[in-house]
């Protein structure tokens, strides 16, 4: 017998105990309403919530449940990792949708708890796990994708308050956003990693102007945004000026772990079941029970069989980090996630053939529209968050160790 195993007992009694509260609180707390998938608040104060919804945030947000794991002080649950799992599973058990997602839980809130000082905990936390505001990230410019440490966007020390001027390009959901966290240079004669900071920035402020840029896919997600003399409180400076670099990279790490589905230090949304089968069926018909085009069959069943073996390293990866932060494991789920989502899509109009390519007109149904859509907005998915070359880089260099 291990010598453990007293300890463990303790502690599946102690989670067993655990899940049957969780329930329980779900079942009386979670509104019919949000027991189906739907939009999730991201703290936006420009997007007015359906009454369900924002009693479902507001009754998360008072349990601690929004950031389950960050401590109590900070409006979370504090809870362990292993009850962060079981109020998941609850979650998806019901069919619940998470109360609350975006910017400000998953990217800045973690790299405040982890970079901020305490008074910029006690300030910013609780709003980021009420969404009291919604988060935009003002990283990239026109001249600074990848290589992000060219950033120009300059944010002068004028005593009392910082002064920027410069521009951030590829807002998303600028229009909507009431706050931006920006990587800023703060000196420009330091080597470009040295000179930069990260800060908070109210958008709802006459220096700061966003444009909408239109898409190939038909949507205005993004925005330039455009600094005009805007003003930031030099207490929003997160970590160390000039040594924002790190801070900034840290905080890609958050993000990164969210598109890689392995985030744990705010609040996850599941990803979708890649279940395609009954959408082939539609369009080519079964023979003997199994679908008709061999090709099709094919490929459908090694994405099925590459989704559920990424689902098992995503929980395993969950598992093994134990500790809050985001784990170099992240980079090569983005770029394996990121290669399954395009994949789906890819399966999708291969399934509905030419119906799948329509863009308006009576002959194609609505889902044949938005499969289109969904086609070429589905190209951003290895870009975003830093593109795949780069995350294989990142492989090369920290994973695996290679020389430059
Ligand atoms: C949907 C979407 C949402 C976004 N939202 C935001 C946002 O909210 N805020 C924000 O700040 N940014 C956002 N971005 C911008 C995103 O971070 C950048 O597009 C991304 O970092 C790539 O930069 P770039 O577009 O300038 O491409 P570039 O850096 O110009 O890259 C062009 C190509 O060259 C390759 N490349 C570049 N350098 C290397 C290298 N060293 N080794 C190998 N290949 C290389 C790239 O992989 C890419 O294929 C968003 C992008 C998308 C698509």
């Amino acid at each position: 017998m291990p010598l453990n195993s007293g300890y463990d007992q303790v502690m599946n009694e102690s989670i067993d105990q655990f899940r049957l509260e969780a329930r329980s609180w779900l079942e009386e707390n979670c509104p019919d309403d949000v027991r189906k998938p739907g939009f999730i608040p991201w703290g936006s104060q420009k997007i007015e919530l359906e009454d369900d919804v924002q009693l479902w945030l507001d009754r998360m947000a008072e349990k601690g449940w929004t950031v389950p794991t960050w401590p109590k002080a900070y409006g979370g649950a504090g809870l362990s990792k292993a009850q962060y799992m079981v109020v998941q599973e609850e979650m998806r058990r019901i069919g619940a949708r998470p109360a609350l997602t975006g910017r400000g839980v998953n990217y800045i809130g973690p790299t405040v708890l982890e970079f901020g000082s305490d008074d910029q905990k006690a300030k910013w936390l609780p709003r980021f796990a009420r969404g009291d505001g919604g988060w935009c990230m003002g990283y990239s410019e026109p001249a600074a994708g990848s290589d992000l440490a060219n950033l120009q966007l300059r944010c002068v020390d004028e005593g009392d308050i910082f002064r920027l001027n410069g521009m951030k390009i590829w807002t998303s959901d600028g229009i909507y956003g009431d706050w931006i966290f920006c990587l800023v240079r703060t000196d420009p004669d330091k080597p470009k990693h040295e000179g930069i900071s990260l800060v908070l920035v109210n958008m709802d402020q006459p220096g700061v102007r966003v444009r909408p840029i239109q898409l190939i896919s038909g949507n205005s997600p993004f925005c330039e945004t455009f600094f005009e003399d805007a003003i930031a409180d030099k207490d929003d400076l997160i970590g160390p000026r000039n040594q924002g670099w790190a801070v900034g990279k840290r905080l890609l790490q958050y993000e990164r772990s969210v598109h890689g589905g392995v985030n744990t230090s705010g609040a996850q949304v599941e990803q979708k079941a890649l279940s395609l089968a009954d959408t082939a069926r539609t369009y080519v018909g079964e023979i003997n029970g199994r679908l008709a085009d061999e090709s099709i069959r094919t490929r459908l069943l090694k994405l099925e069989m590459n989704s559920h073996a990424y689902r098992l390293t995503q929980q395993r990866v969950i598992a093994e980090t134990q500790a809050s932060a985001p784990a170099l494991a992240t980079s090569i789920l983005k770029v394996k996630g990121a290669e399954f989502t395009k994949e789906r899509v890819d399966v999708l109009q291969h399934v509905m053939g030419s119906q799948g390519f329509g863009w308006d007109g009576g002959s194609f149904n609505q889902k044949e529209l938005d499969t289109n859509r969904e086609w070429l907005s589905s190209r951003a998915v290895s870009i975003y968050g830093g593109t795949s070359e780069i995350q294989m880089n990142i492989i090369a260099k920290r994973v695996l160790g290679l020389p430059d």
